[in-house]
Parts: structure tokens; C-alpha cells; sequence
């Protein structure tokens, strides 16, 4: 018997190890000449816009609703198919989240449904690019131009994807506005914890700089004043040694990933009443590979089946809206169908760089065969 097969796990080499022994020996753990140089690597890779590290990506998109000004009495318009993080920023800071339904063929924010949801009180988007699966950026921008409807792009899950050639982060027009990368361990690259922020042409980085770290601006050697509340969410060189580390294999590990989702199209049985994702080569960063089950499937019975066959499934995600936090504010069942449909019967298979192609072709067989024993 082989042994049990994860959902995710992260590929950290010996040259990161020894890079993270180098900080840990070098004196100075906390931010420093690490996390700069992580963020002029990663700057390097959004096509030059000003990038700064944080210690999570939810803080991240907390900071970007805070410099834009964000908060009680506005509105922010959003997807119920996505980690609770997602609305839970909005709720962070005072504002009212706005649930868009999905689109059941790409389960991102259907962009088309988001100009019904717009109000006076509307400030902000946040499009989540589900499973790595990029928003169509063209049409994103087209809603939201020159910083009039502010847009927080929540790339947790699409570092390395790409919208027409380019890569996620970088500008897509004159106006691109803040994306926010999360690298959480179950992400295509990681830092431990953490998470980074490009930021748009109207934001000061040194303005940002101060909401990661309690609000402190320093004018000279021994003058500092505080002129508002930060908070304290910057990155170690510790992490910042690991995500140099991941940043090298980036390529490496997408087009890994590619392949094995790839294999995935060529082995599933195409009988067995499941929905596969939409077969996108072009941007997608196959962040994970995702199914619906037939109508009517037990998933909780059909969890314990995969995983007494060695394998892990995870859930990504329930509808948020229907969590009582949301069930307060007034949300309830039938209000969002595409997404209540998809969260209920979503699995996400096993899917990361580390993977064998006989792995894939053993998660197919498992799933056949834990079918037909719930049948
Ligand atoms: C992981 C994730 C986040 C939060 O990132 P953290 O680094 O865990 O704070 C936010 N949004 C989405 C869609 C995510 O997948």
C-alpha cells in the first residue's frame, strides 16, 4: 500500500533551508535586507509596480481597503464562493460586503451580474480568482476604471497565473489597482506565513509601509511621529528567505502543475457524473484542481471513502454567505444559486508540484472506485 497522498503540501529545497540557517545565524530575524530583496523580486515579476511584503495575505487586503479609505457605511462588492478571508477584510474594517453570485462554468464572480449590485454606497471590488482561474481582467477594469470604484484584486490562489500573457500582479492598463498575494503553506508558493500587496500608481508605498507597522513615520535619526493607527503585520527574513527560495522554482512548479492537471483530463472517467474545471492552459496557474460531484452525491461519506483509500480531499469552499456571521447581516439560502450549488458539491483533488503523474492515475481509480461503494 502506498502511503496516504495529501491535498496539497509545499516543496521546500535544501538551498532554502540553508538560506533560512543563514538568517537564523545572521543576527537579524525580522525585517530587513531579506524582505527587501523579496520585494524587489517579486516587484520584478509584477512588471515593476511597487510590491510590500506582509506577514498574511488577509492583511493585506485589509491595508488596501484601509488606504483607499474604505469603511463604515460603504459597500464592497464581492464573491460568496471564496475563503472566508475574502469578506471577512470587508467586515474589518466597518464595511458592508456585497455578495455577486458566481459563474458556474469559470466559479468566479460573474462579472455581469456585479453593475445590478452597484450603489451610491459601492467603494470597492474583490474578484477572487478561485483555484487560480484568473477574472477576465479586460472586463474587470472596464466596471471599475481610474480608481473611481476601487478594485482589490484577492490573488491568494493565482501567484504565477497570467491574463493575456501577462503575469497576475502586473498592470493590466493604465489603472490597475491593488492585488494581494497570499503565501500560506497550500499555496503555489510559500513563506511559511505570509502574503504581499502591489499597490497602485495614486498610493504612497511608504504609506503602507506605515499601516504594516503601527502607524510609525521616521523623519531623521531620532525623530519619529505616529499620524495614524497601524497595525502590526510585517514579514520576518526568515519568511522572506523562504519565498526567495520558492520564487526561483516559480515556473518550475506551474508548469508542474499544469501537467499534472493536464494527466487529470486524460484519466478522469468521463462517466462517472462529475464536473471538471474549466480546461484553461493559457492563464490559469492550476492553483487546484477542482470537481463537482454528481447532484445528490453524500460528500462527507465520500471524503471518508477517499481517505480510507489514501487519499485527501479538500473542500474549497461552502457558500460563505450561509455561515451565520452572514446569516446576521440578512443572507440566507436561495439568495446566491450558482454558488450555494458549487460549494456544496465542490472537492478539490490532490494537486501539487511534488507529485507523481502514477499519483493522478491512483486518484482517478480511488474515485471510480468510492463511487460505486456509496452506491
Ligand atoms: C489563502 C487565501 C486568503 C488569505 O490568505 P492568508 O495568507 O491565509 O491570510 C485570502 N483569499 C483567498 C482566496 C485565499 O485562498
Amino acid at each position: 500500500m502506498s502511503s496516504f497522498l495529501p491535498f496539497t503540501r509545499p516543496s521546500i529545497d535544501e538551498e532554502t533551508i540553508a538560506a533560512v540557517a543563514g538568517v537564523l545565524r545572521s543576527g537579524w530575524l525580522t525585517t530587513g535586507p531579506k524582505a527587501k530583496e523579496f520585494e524587489a523580486a517579486l516587484s520584478a515579476h509584477c512588471g515593476g509596480r511597487p510590491v510590500r511584503v506582509c506577514n498574511s495575505g488577509t492583511v493585506t487586503m485589509e491595508i488596501a481597503l484601509r488606504l483607499a479609505g474604505i469603511g463604515p457605511d460603504d459597500e464592497v462588492i464581492t464573491t460568496p464562493l471564496s475563503w472566508v478571508a475574502t469578506a471577512g477584510v470587508i467586515l474589518t474594517v466597518g464595511a458592508k460586503p456585497v455578495f455577486v453570485d458566481i459563474d458556474p462554468i469559470t466559479r468566479n464572480i460573474d462579472l455581469d451580474k456585479v453593475a445590478a449590485a452597484i450603489t451610491p454606497k459601492t467603494r470597492a471590488i474583490i474578484p477572487v480568482d478561485l483555484a487560480g482561474l484568473p477574472v477576465d481582467r479586460d472586463k474587470l477594469y472596464a466596471i471599475a476604471p481610474s480608481y473611481t470604484l476601487r478594485v482589490i484584486e484577492d490573488a491568494a490562489q493565482s501567484f504565477g497565473a497570467s491574463w493575456k500573457g501577462k503575469p497576475i500582479g502586473s498592470s493590466f492598463g493604465n489603472d490597475s489597482d491593488f492585488v494581494s498575494f497570499s503565501f500560506h503553506p497550500n499555496k503555489n508558493i510559500t513563506t511559511g506565513e505570509g502574503g504581499a500587496l502591489v499597490l497602485p500608481a495614486d498610493i504612497d508605498p511608504a504609506a503602507c509601509e506605515r499601516m504594516r507597522l503601527q502607524g510609525v513615520r521616521r523623519f531623521d535619526e531620532d525623530g519619529m511621529d505616529v499620524e495614524v493607527l497601524g497595525g502590526k503585520a510585517n514579514l520576518t527574513d526568515i519568511a522572506a528567505a523562504i519565498g526567495l527560495g520558492q520564487l526561483k522554482r516559480l515556473e518550475e512548479f506551474t508548469a508542474r502543475r499544469k501537467h499534472l492537471a493536464r494527466r487529470y483530463f486524460e484519466c478522469f472517467n468521463p462517466g462517472l457524473g462529475c464536473m471538471l474545471p474549466l480546461k484553461d492552459f493559457e492563464n490559469s496557474n492550476w492553483h487546484m484542481f477542482q470537481i463537482l460531484l454528481p447532484p445528490g452525491c453524500d460528500r462527507g461519506r465520500l471524503i471518508v471513502a477517499m481517505r480510507e483509500r489514501g487519499i485527501g480531499i479538500g473542500v474549497h469552499y461552502p457558500a460563505m454567505h450561509l455561515f451565520t456571521l452572514y446569516r446576521k447581516l440578512g443572507y440566507k439560502e436561495g439568495d446566491f444559486p450558482q454558488a450555494e450549488q458549487a460549494g456544496r458539491r465542490t472537492i478539490t483533488l490532490p494537486l501539487f508540484p511534488s507529485m507523481l503523474d502514477s499519483d493522478v492515475e491512483r486518484v482517478c481509480s480511488a474515485l471510480i472506485n468510492a463511487l460505486k461503494s456509496l452506491a
